[in-house]
């Protein structure tokens, strides 16, 4: 079993304006095997929390912390961070010119274990895993997120998920861009996940679309750089239902 902690953790960027405030005190726990939907309207701040989790260099954490399992993962690298077994899907994954699919997925296997996986076994597993996600064979010698359309970024990501087998994996906006059956087969690959590793996942998401497919033990609404809110599924139906007026009808009176 591995915890992800995040205690009170306030986060700034730099702006022209100067130095702004975005996350004003986050606490959230995930323990593998389960499944937590944060959900909030644009600009509320759930990205900054994804890429702080990851070690994006614009964000400056000012105080609270960030552990995996008692260990300090604001002092990690962005390679530590994932050896240690986070897996951060971004929402606008780079471009890496002249790395084919297959290679970058080696590659980041052979650095995730120390050692390269065994090449007969590893052709197989990821034949198997592009056929799930019913991706062309032929993807696998394109270069990483050169042309890729939405769908395949995606597709992609989730590809890395099932086969780097992290421990807790922040999926942010995974359900943007996305047609119906495309959000399906991408759910698919993150409940197999779950099922097969026992993932834990953190799932960002503006509409409760996504969880009709990946299904949260607990639901938070973020609001302004803080949670407001926190339930189990029956929240999601309700924001489906209402939306976020309720949460930002009493903070425009305030302004
Ligand atoms: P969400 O993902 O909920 O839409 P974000 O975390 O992307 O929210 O953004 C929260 C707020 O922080 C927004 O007002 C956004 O403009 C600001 N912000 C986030 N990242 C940056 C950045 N790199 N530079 C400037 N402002 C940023
Ligand atoms: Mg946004
Ligand atoms: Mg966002």
């Amino acid at each position: 079993m591995s915890v992800l902690e995040i205690r009170d953790l306030y986060v700034t960027v730099e702006t022209d304006a100067g130095t702004t405030p975005i996350l004003n005190g986050v606490t959230l726990t995930i323990t593998t095997g389960q499944t937590h939907a944060i959900m909030g309207p644009n600009g509320s701040g759930k990205s900054t929390l994804a890429y702080t989790i990851a070690g994006h260099p614009k964000y400056t954490v000012t105080s609270g912390s960030i552990t995996l399992d008692g260990e300090d993962v604001l002092e990690m690298s962005v390679d530590e961070r994932a050896r240690a077994g986070l897996f951060l899907a971004m929402q606008y994954p780079v471009e890496i010119p002249g790395v084919t699919v297959t290679n970058f997925l080696r590659t980041a296997k052979t650095a995730l274990d120390g050692e390269a996986p065994a090449i007969r076994t590893w052709m197989k597993d990821v034949r198997e895993s592009m056929k799930n996600l019913r991706m062309d064979p032929k993807f696998a010698q394109r270069n990483v997120n050169e042309g890729f359309s939405g769908g395949e970024k995606k597709r992609h990501e989730i590809l890395q998920l099932e086969l780097l087998e992290p421990r807790i994996a922040v999926l942010d906006e995974t359900d943007s861009g996305l047609d119906v059956d495309a959000l399906k087969v991408v759910s698919e690959g993150v409940n197999r996940a779950k099922e097969k590793t026992g993932l834990g996942v953190l799932l960002i998401t503006h509409y409760t679309r996504i969880l009709r497919y990946i299904h949260p033990d607990f639901v938070h609404v973020m609001i302004g750089g803080r949670i407001v809110e926190e339930g189990g599924p029956e929240l999601a139906d309700r924001l489906e239902d209402e939306g976020y007026d309720r949460y930002l009808e009493p903070m425009a009176e305030t302004a």
